[in-house]
């Protein structure tokens, strides 16, 4: 058996063909007022760069406008959140992304809660994730919103199953174990204190390796027919897990890249059109 693959490139391309047209009537029916995502990098990590960049391209594909604040490396707490501050206040402005990891001595998650949640599109704030995690209305952490999109998409049952989730990062892999939960699943979060972890893992009916070390969830710890998400991203293009020995026997995957990866930009853009239809309304 070849499992499905559960194809994100695709899927993101159709989302945004449906976005672009969301943003053209938006545009007609507010007297040409553009939907706009406001990045903040702070330093020249390259991965960070990059990816704000892709985060931009997307946004013009899409008919948006994107504009960037660049703090230097060193940059201080108060700095970025009087930036934050800025971009708040800003009525022309309709989502803000912080990328992250910011360098020290940044306190991030001062900065990520400094947003206002009207325009936390990436789903960083305590508040947007404890309403997400309520069952309220959110915009939810957008890696494993786009996650839950695409299994959604490929009709991937998840009432009453086994999720395993691999890592519990504020942005990955908690907000995910919360999205399956919210799903009817029955999660396990497995860490770097878990105890006996190919064995937990040997339990997953889906497994979403979250842990940022390539391929460290080994394919034998995958048990047959089991639904596998591979968050993570390394370079060399690999996962944080062992794909090349997972696809004969899982029965659907996600590969890396054209997975995970561009459903993540895919829910930022969605969520950033969401909030400028609200705030334009
Ligand atoms: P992170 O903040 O570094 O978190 C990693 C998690 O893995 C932590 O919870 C950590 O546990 C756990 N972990 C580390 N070593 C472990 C071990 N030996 N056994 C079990 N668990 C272990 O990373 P992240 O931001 O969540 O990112 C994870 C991966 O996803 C990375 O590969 C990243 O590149 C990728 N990612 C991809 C996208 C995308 O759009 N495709 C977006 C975000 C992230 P502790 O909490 O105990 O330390």
């Amino acid at each position: 058996m070849t499992g499905l693959v559960l194809d994100g490139k695709t899927l993101a391309k159709q989302i945004e063909s449906e976005l672009a047209a969301r943003v053209e009537k938006l545009i007609a029916h507010s007297g040409g007022k553009v939907p706009v995502l406001a990045t903040i990098l702070v330093g020249e990590d390259p991965a960070s760069v990059t990816y704000v960049r892709m985060k931009s391209n997307a946004c013009k594909r899409v008919g948006m406008e994107s504009i960037r604040a660049l703090l230097p490396e060193g940059s201080t707490t108060g700095q970025v959140l009087a930036e934050i501050d800025k971009l708040n206040a800003d009525p022309g402005v309709h989502g803000i992304l912080i990328q992250h990891p910011i360098p020290k001595p940044v306190e991030e998650r001062l900065c990520f809660d400094r947003i206002d949640p009207a325009k936390d599109v990436d789903g960083v704030t305590c508040m947007g994730f404890g309403r997400m995690a309520m069952g309220e209305e959110a915009y939810g952490s957008a890696t494993p919103a786009g996650i839950m999109r695409l299994l959604s998409h490929y009709k991937i049952p998840l009432e009453g199953i086994h999720a395993v989730v691999v890592g519990r990062s504020p942005i990955l892999g908690k907000p995910m174990a919360l999205m399956l939960l919210n799903a009817n699943a029955t999660v396990t979060i497995c860490h770097s204190k878990t105890k006996n972890l190919a064995e937990v893992v040997r339990q997953g009916d889906l497994v979403v390796g979250a842990v940022g070390k390539p391929e460290f969830i080994r394919g034998d710890w995958i048990k047959p027919g089991a639904v596998v998400v591979d968050a993570g991203y390394n370079e060399g293009n690999v996962g944080d897990i062992e794909l090349s020995a997972v696809v004969e026997k899982c029965s659907a995957y996600t590969p890396v890249p054209g997975g995970v990866g561009p459903m993540t930009i895919a829910m930022l853009i969605a969520q950033t059109v969401d909030a400028a239809e609200k705030a334009m309304a």
